[in-house]
């Protein structure tokens, strides 16, 4: 059968087309689909072991000049009250995060192009990477200059996640105002790899009239640009948000984007082999007790639990149903270790979690 021959193909590391990549993403049965997932989490064993990189994930704004027609805190949704953390709560974050032995931080925010901003991020980037050596910082505040990118780069951020949400530029227009540019996005992931970033990317999964062979050309657009981390989850529409309200969900369609967003983190594994793949919070938003461990099942190696407070957790709501909203970042901690042991897996604590596949491309250190 193709699908067989096509799994074999990509286990042994030759190239498969996007064609053979949308063969992959669609099992024809459930011994298919485990024998995709089995393989995908042997390849995660054999470059990262039984074992999880952790970031604590700090959610310090959620200001945005943007308008995406998917997002919970796009600028036009009244009902969010805006806040941005101060200097010294997203410093605490950080420090509470190195005690837990996290091993790196990931700030995200809302989208602010201004000097303010810019000014703003690099200080608090400044200063928690001089809390200890080796600690890790990964940014996530989308698109800006190269010149902002050089400066938070030398701050002390090595790290860089910027989704393009879809590499179908169709797609891309049919969830995004006017002003939002398909080619900037991608320019911008470019300029982030100039900058020194190690350079993360992703999609949505399940957007209203994305098919199979749109989701495989995704996995070819990573492996085409190079990126040195994955992360992606199913799309949960929101209820204050145009295209939430346009196409509300029904039936089981959670269960089916879950399901689809397993299998795309399987088949990128098989493809991009050692790159970091996140089992994202939008996983665990389906499946609140098992989503991310049947991600990190199916070859993702990275988890990001809250370390914020949970006074902001309430208005960064990206989209309805977010887990954790009233559970302090000891507990989320507690229950992470708790339910990675019982997969046999372990946090790799203390260790900043770098992805191999950024090494083999800069050809520097390790
Ligand atoms: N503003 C920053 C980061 C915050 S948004 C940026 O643009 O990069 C982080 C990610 O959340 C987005 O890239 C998007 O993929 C995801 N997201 C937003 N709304 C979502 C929704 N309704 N369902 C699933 N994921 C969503």
């Amino acid at each position: 059968m193709d699908f067989y021959r096509i799994l074999e193909k990509v286990v042994s590391g030759k190239f498969a087309d996007t064609g053979e990549i949308a063969t992959l993403l669609a099992p024809p049965d459930e011994t298919a689909e485990k024998a995709l997932f089995d393989a995908a989490y042997q390849l995660k064993c054999e470059i990262c072991g039984r074992m999880v990189n952790l970031r604590g994930l700090i959610e310090f704004s959620n200001i945005c000049t943007r308008d995406c027609f998917y997002c919970g805190i796009r600028k036009s949704n009244g009902k969010v009250t805006r806040y941005r953390m101060s200097e010294n709560e997203i410093v605490s974050a950080a420090e509470k995060a190195l005690e837990f032995g996290y091993g790196s931080v990931v700030l995200q925010s809302g989208e602010r192009s201004d000097e303010e901003f810019a000014g703003f991020v690099e200080r608090v980037v400044g200063k928690i990477s001089a809390l200890a050596p080796g600690f890790g910082i990964t940014l996530s505040c989308g698109e800006e200059s190269l010149d902002t990118y050089r400066r938070w780069r030398e701050a002390g951020a090595t790290r860089y996640l910027l989704r393009i949400e879809s590499s179908s530029e169709k797609i891309f227009n049919a969830i995004h105002p006017a002003e939002a540019l398909f080619s900037e996005r991608k320019a911008a992931l470019k300029r982030l790899q100039q900058a020194g970033f190690q350079t993360g990317s992703g999609v949505m999964i399940g957007l209203p009239g994305q098919t199979l062979k749109d989701l495989a050309a995704d996995i070819a657009f990573f492996r085409d640009m190079d990126l040195d981390m994955i992360g992606m989850g199913p799309y949960l529409p929101q209820t204050d948000t145009p295209l939430g309200q346009q196409y509300p969900d029904s039936g089981n369609m959670a269960e089916q984007r879950l399901q689809l967003s397993l299998r795309m983190i399987a088949v990128t594994r098989l493809v991009l082999r050692d790159v970091n793949i996140a089992a994202t919070t939008a996983l665990q938003t389906i499946d609140p007790a098992q989503g991310r461990e049947r991600g990190i099942l199916a070859g993702a190696n990275v988890i990001m639990p809250n370390v914020g407070d949970v006074a902001f957790r309430r208005d960064y709501q990206l989209y309805n149903g977010k887990p954790s909203l009233d559970e302090n970042s000891l507990s989320i901690r507690e229950n992470l270790i708790r339910s990675l042991a019982a997969i046999g897996e372990a946090p790799r604590f203390n260790s900043a979690g770098d992805p191999l596949h950024f090494f083999r491309r800069t050809g520097s250190g390790k």
